[in-house]
């Protein structure tokens, strides 16, 4: 076959107008993405919106209807799972209970020779100290924890030196303090073999933190690929700016267009980042919680334009670096986080910078 990406992405993932139906439901419809070489990729999104999905087809355990499907710019077409060479860790991919744990890793060599020239003990060993699990590598999978278990998955799916490397929700069942630490394990380890690597989860938190790129997928469609900063700083549609992050969101109308203008219940506010709006439009305006001060009177702190409101607090909660408040303002909620060792209460004046007001226009 055709390898010409191969020399520049030689472990790269695309996936082309990918549609795959069951039945006559299609779980992902006509999907297009380029994984990079050495990447950490990310598919983030609802449950059933297609990421295991996305997942199986690059493993080949699923068959698109139509659409193609490449690693290191190779067709995959008719090409089974075992000979992708990917690696797969799943949620509860169960290890062998009657296997100790160096032989579940080892498992992972079955169907290959390890990489380079080394025994298979030596490559199972080095799998092992890799994450961390050395010394308990005569154990049954039964006698180690979940976090544990996961990194031996981890390691069997490694065993082989795959090409790309698939993890469907590989810590979703761990507690969230374990979760946060393994998380920063996988990345470590992902980095020091530049493997590159497609995650899922549903946790949009958690793709932001791990990511270098994010695939945000909503009903079979992916609706934006980006860094997590643009994802989270610019979401490229409505469901993204709902599904990563708190919002807040304000239905207004253009009032003008040079320079671009919007009325929020006759609050006016200037709009640099809006572009290509006409009059008339309505939009809908996004702002961080994190993005909104409360202020005592004085406003434009950094010297950039502001817009103020005046609210009321209704409830809050303590996060412990912050507060999160719940203010009314006319008949809208509006979600504030804020720092400080006292929060406010009753009424208070709120603000943001326009710079930090993202316009989304309906299409
Ligand atoms: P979750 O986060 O809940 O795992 P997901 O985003 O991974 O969800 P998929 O498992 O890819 O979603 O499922 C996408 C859609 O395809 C869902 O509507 C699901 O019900 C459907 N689906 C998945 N597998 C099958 C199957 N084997 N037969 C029929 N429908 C399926």
């Amino acid at each position: 076959s055709e390898r010409g990406p191969a020399d520049t992405n030689p472990t790269g993932v695309e996936l082309d107008d990918v549609t795959v139906r069951f039945g006559d439901v299609a779980a992902l419809r006509d999907v297009s993405l380029a994984v990079e070489d050495g990447e950490f990729f990310t598919l983030v999104g609802p449950s059933g919106c297609g990421k295991t999905t996305t997942l199986r087809a690059i493993a080949g355990f699923e068959t698109p209807a139509t659409g193609a499907v490449r690693i290191g710019g190779r067709e995959m077409g008719g090409v089974p799972p075992e000979d992708r060479n990917v690696g797969v860790v799943f949620q509860n991919y169960a290890l062998f209970p009657h296997l100790s744990v160096r032989e579940n890793v080892g498992y992972g060599l079955r169907f290959h020779d390890p990489p380079g020239e080394v025994t298979t003990r030596e490559r199972v060993d080095d799998l092992l100290s890799l994450v961390d699990m050395a010394d308990m590598a005569e154990r049954d999978p039964d006698a180690l924890s979940g976090g544990q278990q996961q990194r031996v998955a981890l390691a069997r799916a490694l065993a082989p030196g795959p090409d790309v490397l698939l993890l469907d929700e590989p810590l979703s069942a761990l507690d969230a303090r374990l979760r946060e630490r393994l998380r920063v394990t996988l990345k470590a380890i992902q980095r020091d073999l530049e493997i590159t690597t497609i995650y899922v989860t549903h946790d949009q938190a958690e793709a932001l933190a791990v990511s270098d790129r994010v695939a945000v997928v909503n009903d079979g469609r992916i609706e934006q690929v980006d860094t997590p900063e643009r994802v989270y700083r610019e979401p490229a549609s409505r469901f993204v700016a709902e599904f990563v992050g708190d919002n807040n969101r304000f239905e207004a109308e253009i009032t003008g267009t040079d320079p671009p203008r919007a009325s929020v219940d006759g609050l006016d506010v200037t709009l640099p980042n809006a572009s290509d709006v006409s009059a008339g439009r309505p939009v809908t305006l996004c702002v961080r919680p994190e993005a909104i001060r409360v202020t005592d009177g004085d406003v434009g702190s950094s010297g950039a334009a502001a817009t103020t409101m005046t609210a009321t607090v209704e409830s809050r909660e303590f996060l412990g670096d912050a507060y999160r408040l719940h203010c009314r303002w006319n008949d809208r909620s509006v979600l504030v986080k804020t720092g400080g060792r006292r929060p406010p209460e009753g009424t208070v004046r709120l603000a943001f910078d326009t710079d930090d007001v993202q316009v989304l226009t309906d299409e």
